[in-house]
């Protein structure tokens, strides 16, 4: 018995004929390619959540802005204002998510250790989602770390059919492949079925579809620390979904494919450039090194 697949069709395949969750799933492919045992796995994956967790609250005491001055404070203002709030639009979890989301990515421009998932510019929305769950359910840490497990299991579809780079295909590869793999592993911890879990991983990348790499001076500071807050909400939002019997009309297959293509046909302005967007918006421009404007006969070739 193998457990690799390349697609959501063969990994439903795959669950259907042994009854394992998508976590399992990936961990035995992992144990098929590398010489760890499964224990070893386990471990090594619950240590990874643990520099997550490690990465949140490096960022959450953060209170200067970083060199650029695009980031930094902002972790903490969010949680300072979410603990001494008495009313509450989203509720303890969301406003918590938002924070942890914003506090992996200032401890990255602070230069400080974080894990990418699947990037460094993304690395913000598993940990925030899995932390925020993991506080409102009081689970353990290893139980948590499985949700970085099914993470990995629809990441390597993303993978495969597509890719990560925001170099390579915009923000939709990053945040949005970060977005999806959370939603995922939300369903499946709380419980959603495999084909559910799918669903939520649709359901969150393809509402990513087209989103831009755009940083503003070329750092991976803004916007993506409030893309990496925000898509916290959006992966909550496709797991509860997915819960709720609702489906993606758009099967996942064909929404990584559909990533791949927008990548592919999306301007080179757009791919980590900063040469578009907000990137070159008066005020963008006002963090750029160089400050050089790029001429629009060179934007339009992009
Ligand atoms: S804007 Fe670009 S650098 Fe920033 S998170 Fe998105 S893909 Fe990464």
């Amino acid at each position: 018995m193998t457990y690799s697949y390349r697609t959501a069709v063969e990994l439903l395949d795959l669950v259907e004929k042994t009854g394992l969750s998508l976590a399992e799933i990936a961990v035995r492919g992992e144990t098929e390619i590398g010489n760890q045992t499964r224990e070893e796995l386990l471990a090594r994956m619950t240590d990874y959540y643990g520099r997550m967790k490690s990465s949140v609250a490096k960022g959450l005491a953060i209170t200067q802005r970083s060199q650029s001055g695009l980031s930094g404070g902002d972790a903490r203002r969010v949680l300072e204002h979410s603990e001494k709030s008495q009313v509450s639009a989203l509720g303890t979890t969301f406003e918590r998510s938002l924070a942890y989301g914003l506090a992996v990515l200032e401890t990255n421009a602070a230069f400080g250790q974080i894990v990418a998932t699947p990037t460094a510019g993304s690395a913000g929305i598993a940990p925030a989602c899995l932390l925020a769950w993991q506080e409102t359910r009081g689970a353990s840490d290893e139980d948590t770390a499985m949700g970085l497990w099914t993470a990995a299991a629809v990441g390597k579809i993303i993978g495969y059919g597509a890719c990560f780079s925001g170099a390579q295909g915009g923000c939709q590869a990053e945040v949005g492949s970060a977005c999806s793999m959370a939603a995922a592993a939300l369903c499946e911890l709380d419980g959603g079925t495999p084909k559910q879990v799918i669903q939520a991983a649709a359901m969150a990348l393809k509402n990513t579809l087209g989103l831009i790499c755009d940083p503003i001076g070329g750092y991976v500071e803004a916007p993506c620390s409030k893309r990496n807050a925000l898509y916290t909400l959006h992966a909550f939002g496709a797991s509860t979904l997915a819960l709720s019997g609702v489906e993606s009309v758009i099967p996942f297959d064909e929404v990584v494919g559909a990533l791949r293509e927008v990548g592919r046909t999306m301007p080179r302005v757009y791919k980590e450039t900063a040469e578009g967007g907000l990137a070159i918006t008066p005020t963008g421009l006002k963090f750029r090194p160089d400050q050089i404007v790029v001429p629009l006969e060179a934007r339009k070739k992009g």
